[in-house]
Parts: C-alpha cells; sequence; structure tokens
C-alpha cells in the first residue's frame, strides 16, 4: 500500500467512525425526543387534572356559598323586622324568631356537613376502630329521633337481632345511621312507617333503613352518593338538606370496608342497605 491509499483508508476508517457517532447522536435526540413527548403527555394530564380539581372546589365554594346564603338571609330579614318593631304581636314575634333559630340550626349543620367533607377529602379524617354494639347504638339514635318522628306523624319499628360487633368509629356510625334515619323521616310524608333492622351474617353485621315514603326518581338513582345532589321530588317535599349526607355515609363506609347501597320505588319507598365487617 502507498502512502496515498494508506491516507485513503484512514480518511474512509474516520469516515465510517463519524458515521456511527451521527447515528448513536441521532438516536439519542430520537430518544430524547419521545421522552419529551411522553413528558409533555404527563404535564398535560397533570394540568387537565388540576383544571378538574380547581373546577370542583369552585363549584364546592358556590354551591355552599348559595347554600348559606338562604338560611342567612333569612336571619337577616327577621332580625331587621325585630330591630323595627314590626310584628302584628309577640306570637308573631316569637314564631318569626323561632324560625330564625331553626335557619341557624340548618347553617350549624350545614357547615358541619362541609368540614366532614373537607376532612375526608383532605385525608385529615381521624377513625379510631374498636368493636362497636350496631343494635345498640342504632338504638339509641332511633330515641334521639323519635320526637321528630312523632311531630312528623311517622311510626318507627326496630328489629335488633344481631348480637355481633361490628369493628368500627361509633361517632362515625353514629352520624351514619343518624343520617340514613332522618333521611327516612324526612322523605316519608305523614302516616307512614320507617323500618330498621339490624341481623348477623356469616362475616358482617347488615343494617336495613326502610322507608315508605317518596323514593328517589329512577333516572336519578345514579347520582344519589354525589356531593350535593338532591332529587327533584326530595326538593319539593323538604327544601332543607344539603345533599352532602349520603356521600358522607358512601366514604364512613368505605372506610369500614363496609358497603352500602339501595333499592327505591318512586312513591313507594326506600331502603338503604349497610354492611360492616363484624369482630371475629
Ligand atoms: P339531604 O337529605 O340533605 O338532601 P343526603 O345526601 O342525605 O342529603 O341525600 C341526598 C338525596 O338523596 C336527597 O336529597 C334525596 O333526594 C335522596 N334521598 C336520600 N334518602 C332518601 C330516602 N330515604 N327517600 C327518598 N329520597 C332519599
Amino acid at each position: 500500500m502507498n502512502e496515498q491509499e494508506i491516507l485513503i483508508q484512514k480518511l474512509q476508517e474516520d469516515l465510517s467512525a463519524c458515521k456511527k457517532e451521527l447515528a448513536d447522536l441521532t438516536l439519542d435526540q430520537q430518544n430524547a425526543a419521545k421522552l419529551l413527548i411522553r413528558r409533555d403527555l404527563a404535564l398535560s394530564r397533570a394540568n387537565e387534572q388540576l383544571k378538574a380539581l380547581d373546577e370542583a372546589k369552585s363549584q364546592f365554594i358556590s354551591v355552599a356559598a348559595h347554600q348559606l346564603r338562604t338560611p342567612l338571609s333569612a336571619i337577616k330579614w327577621i332580625l331587621h323586622m325585630v330591630t323595627l318593631g314590626q310584628f302584628k304581636d309577640e306570637e308573631e314575634r316569637q314564631d318569626f324568631l323561632s324560625k330564625a333559630s331553626e335557619s341557624t340550626d340548618r347553617m350549624i349543620s350545614l357547615v358541619n356537613d362541609l368540614l366532614e367533607v373537607d376532612h375526608i377529602e383532605s385525608g385529615k379524617d381521624h377513625f379510631v376502630f374498636l368493636p362497636v354494639d350496631c343494635s345498640e347504638l342504632i338504638s339509641s339514635v332511633v330515641s334521639d329521633v323519635s320526637a321528630l318522628a312523632a311531630e312528623r306523624g311517622i311510626s318507627i319499628m326496630t328489629d335488633m337481632k344481631a348480637q355481633a360487633k361490628a369493628v368500627g368509629d361509633s361517632t362515625k356510625l353514629n352520624g351514619l345511621f343518624q343520617n340514613l334515619i332522618e333521611n327516612a323521616i324526612k322523605y316519608t310524608p305523614s302516616g307512614g312507617t320507617v323500618y330498621v333492622s339490624s341481623t348477623e351474617q356469616e362475616d358482617c353485621v347488615a343494617i336495613t333503613v326502610k322507608d315508605s315514603g317518596i323514593g328517589i326518581p329512577l333516572d336519578q338513582q345514579d347520582q344519589i352518593f354525589s356531593k350535593f345532589f338532591r332529587a327533584p321530588n326530595a326538593l319539593k317535599t323538604q327544601t332543607v338538606g344539603s345533599g352532602l349526607g349520603l356521600f358522607i355515609a358512601k366514604e364512613i363506609v368505605k372506610r369500614h370496608g363496609g358497603k352500602i347501597w339501595f333499592e327505591s320505588k318512586p312513591n313507594e319507598g326506600t331502603a338503604f342497605f349497610v354492611n360492616l365487617p363484624k369482630v371475629r
């Protein structure tokens, strides 16, 4: 090989080394581009989620503010009338003052529900799981609501057969049973019956709260556990309510590893079922 041929060979070798380097670089660049596209997609997805969260928060604040405005306006108007001494007589004055007191109770209960939802959603909710005698707990809730039931002309029947205890947080379960039983009373016309029972199954304590009330419209049944949802027939018969009780109830049952569901027929009645894991 003469000197010229050696030089050409060297140049060819350099050239193929350069080509290889270029091919490697192109591959690296393609990989980096793919990674960038993936990152971009992940960022867009995160952005969408943030937007949805932001929207949900705005909706939450807007619904909460609207629900607070009605009782607040009522209180403001009544206080204004009291200040001006505009009532016909003492009886009318007392009547409006007790309405103002009811509005205050409504606001307190709404604020409590809102705080509970916030605790659930931010993971700040604290549960203490201990053996709970559901039959005893439900009986005490029934006794607490008996005056309300009597006032509304509803009779409550109970059948507490469960002997076994459930693994649960008694304060949360008290709230859950109270909500289901109060709903049954609230959404049942006068003269109706609410039936509450507890039975024992192989691995759970089963609770039923059944009423002979207005029922839940078939086309709304899939929304019943959603935040703020209130069916139109409920809104018509019962103006007071936050639409948060069943959302909270579902979360409480979920945290217990239990199950909640219902069966309902419009104008015939509704039955809510709760299964809670039992102590073994
Ligand atoms: P609230 O009772 O404050 O409206 P809930 O979250 O407890 O809120 O209930 C949500 C909705 O579910 C009610 O507004 C009503 O439409 C429906 N609902 C709940 N329980 C019953 C029931 N026992 N009978 C008929 N409808 C019910």
